[in-house]
């Protein structure tokens, strides 16, 4: 993983930005140590006299090292992951027993019933998370959050991409905290993953994500889906509670429960956004737990645990009463893996495209 030469600001441009790579995790804009890197249109920009310190280029996880040289340092594996899902030591499907928690989340709560009780119980001081709502026209922004309320408030997916890296940027620079519960998609989780381990990682601010949450994802979309195809398709904004992907269908949901509007996954291809179709991981495979909804059946989680960090949290949740949960049937499993294999092949074709 040794550096290959000078990679600034102007390679990332040239390696990620314009090639239209970029995910918008917001690693690059909270690393820039004179911070002179912006955000226009949902892309990094340079707004001044960058000093060539190469943190940009390093931590985006668009760059070298791949998840696959990544894997091999944190897993400490010798061969690179042979399951679609990567690593891990179990897989379970979960719910939150708490219902407050069901009746908000996108599947069974499980990821806002374990950010909660890792509050709650102390083990961190705050948590990232992605928070929409009506008054912000369903818009995601990254928060730090300190209490299990404001984590209930950040319950359920939002289906547009939210710069996760600059919540953990706020919590360690801006409330020195470095005990941090992080929440992501799979390429955000390999940012927070490449500062942690990669040569040139930012490795103060990646070791503050204390625990590291991944959100299962198969690709995510421009916001324009929200302001666009929505209104499109007839649906007032304002009468939207919630979103759902699963099922290989989008649905929208009113205030009432009721559901708005379902389309195949297949009719937003327009709005997803031409870097995921370059990820591999399915799975946020460098998570300490995954979760997702595939495999599951409807209202319950699949929980991958990967690390022993992971395993010990999950298993005091479980045993505490926060989570109910059961090893993950045979069936899910199979269905998990072949969608997961449809994600990696897919990353790799488009990559030699
Ligand atoms: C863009 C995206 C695509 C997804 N695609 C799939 C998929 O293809 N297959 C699948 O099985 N699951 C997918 N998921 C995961 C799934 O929607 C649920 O997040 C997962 O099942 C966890 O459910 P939960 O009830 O435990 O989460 P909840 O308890 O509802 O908590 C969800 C957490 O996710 C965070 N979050 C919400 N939106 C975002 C966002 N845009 N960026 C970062 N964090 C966010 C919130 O902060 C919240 O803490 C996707 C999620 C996202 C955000």
């Amino acid at each position: 993983m040794a550096g290959k030469g000078l990679k600034v600001f102007g390679h990332l441009l040239r390696d990620v930005v314009k090639p239209d790579l970029c995910t918008f995790c917001g690693a690059c804009v909270t690393v820039c140590p004179v911070r002179v890197i912006d955000v226009k249109n949902d892309r990094p920009v340079l707004t001044g006299r960058c000093i060539l310190c190469q943190l940009c280029y390093n931590q985006c996880p668009k760059t070298e090292p791949s998840v696959d040289e990544l894997e091999k340092v944190f897993f400490g594996l010798e061969g690179s992951g042979e399951s679609p899902i990567g690593p891990y030591k179990a897989v379970y499907t979960a719910e939150a027993t708490d219902e407050k928690i069901r009746s908000r989340a996108a599947s069974g709560g499980v990821v806002t019933a374990l950010l909660k009780f890792l509050l709650e119980e102390g083990m961190v001081d705050c948590a990232t998370v992605a928070v929409a709502d009506v008054e912000t026209g369903w818009k995601p922004r990254p928060e730090v959050v300190f209490t299990g309320d404001d984590v209930l408030k950040a319950a359920g997916s939002k289906y547009t991409y939210c710069p996760m890296l600059l919540a953990l940027g706020s919590a360690y620079f801006e409330y020195a905290r470095d005990r941090v519960a992080f929440v992501g998609t799979p390429c955000q989780v390999t940012a927070v993953r490449k500062m942690q381990l990669a040569d040139m990682g930012y490795r103060k601010l990646g070791l503050a994500a204390k625990y590291v949450i991944g959100l299962f994802c198969m690709e995510n979309f421009d916001y324009s889906l929200i302001t666009e195809f929505l209104p499109s398709k007839g649906v007032d904004l304002k009468s939207v509670s919630k979103f759902d992907i699963s099922g290989g269908a989008f649905k929208v949901y009113g205030s009432d429960g009721k559901e708005l509007l379902l389309v195949k996954v297949k009719e937003l291809e327009k709005y997803s956004r031409k870097g995921c179709m370059v990820c591999p991981d399915l799975t946020a495979e460098l998570a300490d737990i995954s979760v997702g909804n595939i495999g599951s059946s409807k209202g319950m989680s699949t929980v991958i645990v990967r690390t022993s960090k992971g395993e010990e949290l999950f298993n005091k949740a479980v045993e505490k009463g926060i989570l109910r949960a059961e090893k993950i049937s045979d069936k899910g499993l199979k269905l998990l893996l072949r969608i997961a294999e449809r994600k990696r092949k897919r990353g790799l074709k488009m990559k030699s495209v």
